[in-house]
Parts: C-alpha cells; structure tokens; sequence
C-alpha cells in the first residue's frame, strides 16, 4: 500500500525498548520527511541498529508507535512496511546470480517476470553494475558486492531506505567512492532514507539533518551546518567537532 503524500516518510513516538532490565532506548521522539537524508550517529552501543531494526520491523519496540508514509505499522512485517534495509555485512546468495540476487525478493511476493526483469534492469543501470549481472557474488568486488545490496533494496522501490553502517566493511577509498554514491542515488531517486554511521565525516557530507544519539535518548536534531555551529551540548559538540 502506497502512503499519502502528505504525510511523513517516518514518524516515532516516545520509542522505548528494553532487553531485560536494560533500557536501551528511552523515548525517541522523530520525523523524517519525504525525501529527506536523515545520519543517525552516535557512540558505538547508543541504539542505533536497534533503533533501524525497530523502524524495520525486525525488532518490536517496547512501547511507543511507528507510521511510515502516515501508516501504523505496528505488528506489521518487514516485507509490508515499505521500507528495505542495507546491512554493514550484505549476505549475497552465492549460488544466485546478481541479476538473481537483486530480484529475489520480488519473485517470492510474486511479481511478474517482466516487471521483475524490468527493475533489476533499471537498478543496476542506477548502480553501473548492468555488465556484471550474470555473474555470481565470489566474482565481484567488495565494492561491487555492497552496489548489488543496494540494488536489492532498490527494486523493492521503497518508502524510506535503511541504511546501517553500509560502508564500515569497505577500505578508506571505496568508502568515499560509495559515500558519494549513495548521495547519487538519493538525489536521483529522491527517496526517504535514514542512515546509521559511527563517522562523523559520513554524516557531514550526506545529511540533510543529523540525529545524534547518545546512551538511547536524542542529544540533538539538526542540520550539520547548526549541529557544528551551535551543538546543544558538550557530547554534540565533541562529537561532530572533532572527527577521527
Ligand atoms: P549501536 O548500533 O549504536 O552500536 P545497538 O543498537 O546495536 O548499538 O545496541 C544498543 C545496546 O543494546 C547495546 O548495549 C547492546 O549490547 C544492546 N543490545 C542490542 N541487541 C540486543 C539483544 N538482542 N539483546 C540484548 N541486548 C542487546
Ligand atoms: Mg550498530
């Protein structure tokens, strides 16, 4: 079901979630709106793959509600959330092609072959891998391999795009080049996405606004330009002040 344009590409209210008795997020309140590049960053082990796994489904948050495109999807499964997820680690199948790869997803909702055929092929003209789509995952790059995760995200067309720590796997060079990618593709496809990264670098170049994260609360909302000029606090500020 597609969301209304009206509403936002995301919404949390109060998002708490606990594992045991260890509160791990403590009410998240936060908007995303349509088309917006949203970084969430913050310390190793302050929420955020818990936080993206939440907003994913594949996770229950504790209390508090989720609307992605203005719709409660609270219960409902990942694969009906409209939402798709791009890992750190993005576990290719490696006896499918890429072209298998990429529509996997769709052949198990049941889509016609021709419209499968049709987005793989438009995906993978997006991400320069329209050479590469016979051949297997053991046969591509690292780079190659994180374009073809993305690619399985972008056939699914979604509402909003997830993406924890996709380039923490990749070296120094391919991370700017797939850095720079990515920013590519969300003007191109002027999709919703949230973004996760431990990199303060990352979150300056991509973000439309940064959400900083801190021990399962939000320290700040902003944009990087009011986040570096104007940290609300002294973790804010060492944090996006003094990249590594
Ligand atoms: P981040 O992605 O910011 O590094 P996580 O969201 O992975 O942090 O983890 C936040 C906290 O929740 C950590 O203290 C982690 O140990 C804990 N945690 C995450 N998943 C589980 C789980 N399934 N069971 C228990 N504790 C968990
Ligand atoms: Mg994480």
């Amino acid at each position: 079901m597609k969301a209304k344009a009206s509403e936002p590409a995301l919404r949390l209210r109060d998002i708490v979630k606990t594992f045991g008795k260890v509160e791990v997020l403590r009410g998240i309140d936060l908007e995303v709106g349509r088309g917006e590049f949203v970084v969430f960053v913050g310390p190793s082990g302050c929420g955020k793959s818990t936080l993206l796994r939440i907003i994913a489904g594949l996770d229950d948050q504790t209390s508090g509600t989720i609307e992605i495109g203005g719709r409660r999807v609270d219960g409902v499964e990942p694969a009906r959330r409209g939402i798709a997820m791009v890992f750190q680690s993005y576990a290719l199948y490696p006896h499918l092609t890429v072209g298998g790869n990429m529509g996997l997803a769709l052949r198990q909702e049941g889509m016609r072959k021709a419209e499968i055929d049709g987005r793989v092929s438009k995906a993978a003209g997006l991400l320069q891998l329209a050479h590469l789509l016979e051949r297997r995952p053991a046969e591509l790059s690292g780079g190659q391999r994180q374009r073809v995760a993305i690619g399985r995200a972008i056939v699914r067309d979604p509402e909003l795009f997830l993406f924890d720590e996709p380039l923490s796997n990749l070296d120094a060079a391919l991370r700017v080049n797939t850095r720079i990618e990515i920013a590519r593709l969300h003007r191109e496809l002027g999709a919703s996405m949230i973004y996760v990264t431990h990199d303060q670098i990352e979150a300056m170049t991509l973000a439309d606004r940064i959400v900083v994260l801190n021990g399962g609360i939000v320290e700040q909302v902003g944009r990087p330009i009011d986040l570096y000029n104007k940290p609300a606090n002294l973790f804010v500020a060492g944090f996006i002040g003094s990249p590594k």
